[in-house]
């Protein structure tokens, strides 16, 4: 048993699914999509790994510094945009060191947490900027309402596992560059209603311990990749 970010919002969601997922091990169709969002994760992840700072400061233009940075890319929308978006960010930068995050994929552990919440979940990326720690995370998805909740459970989650303190919480949106729902392609926000985070993370843990995997029938059951699974099932729980 473990809580992940996924599996966090998978029980938010339907507990029941969790339950398919994460206690049987049911996988589901492996969507064309999701595997664009992880060869993203990977690429971004990598883009860090090869970038050279001295090599940015050479370039003489933002032409040569966003050229500099697609190198690092495949040929695709997600990466033209994702590529301006880090080209701007550099640009905007005091501290050019800054363009580094402070870490990548970091995975967190909660020490003394029960054994059903020893693993929770890996974070894309924390950057250190103008003195602000600043938790990011990958969509590779569009944007979509509940962001800010999920950013700050996670923040919560960082809070619970490490020493980092966040002092702002954003999503970065390749897909939604010159998009109408989020125009710049980043949301990046303040800390706010984190009670209600904070809440939810612990009642999810809650909920786990007491193993307590009910059915949630909504009207987006006929969306879930585990439907035909879950009403087929003579399965009751609580
Ligand atoms: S079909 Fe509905 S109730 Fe069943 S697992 Fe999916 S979301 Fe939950």
């Amino acid at each position: 048993m473990r809580l992940s970010k996924s599996a966090l919002q998978t029980y938010l969601k339907c507990p029941y699914h969790y339950y398919l997922r994460y206690i049987l091990g049911y996988q589901g169709p492996k969507a064309e999509v999701m595997q664009i969002g992880i060869d993203f994760h990977d690429r971004a992840d990598k883009f860090f790994d090869n970038v050279s700072l001295k090599e940015l400061a050479n370039q003489t233009s933002i032409f040569g510094i966003e050229s500099y940075i697609r190198s690092f890319f495949p040929e695709g929308k997600l990466y033209d945009n994702f590529t301006h978006i880090e080209t701007v960010l550099y640009m905007s930068l005091n501290n050019k060191d800054e363009f580094m995050p402070l870490e990548r994929e970091i995975k967190l552990v909660a020490e003394g947490a029960p054994d059903d919440c020893l693993d929770v979940g890996i974070i894309d990326r924390i950057d250190k900027i103008n003195g602000e720690t600043i938790l990011i995370e990958y969509k590779s998805g569009k944007f979509r309402q509940g962001i800010n909740q999920e950013l700050m459970m996670y923040k919560v989650l960082v809070e619970q596992t490490t020493d980092y303190k966040i002092d702002k919480v954003c999503a970065i949106y390749p897909k939604e560059l010159y998009g109408s729902a989020l125009p710049s392609g980043v949301y990046i926000k303040k800390p706010s209603h984190e009670k209600q985070a904070r809440d939810k993370v612990a009642y999810v843990k809650d909920m786990l311990r007491k193993k307590k995997w009910q059915q949630k029938k909504h009207n987006l059951c006929a969306w879930c990749d585990a439907a035909d699974l879950c009403f087929e099932s003579e399965m009751v729980v609580e």
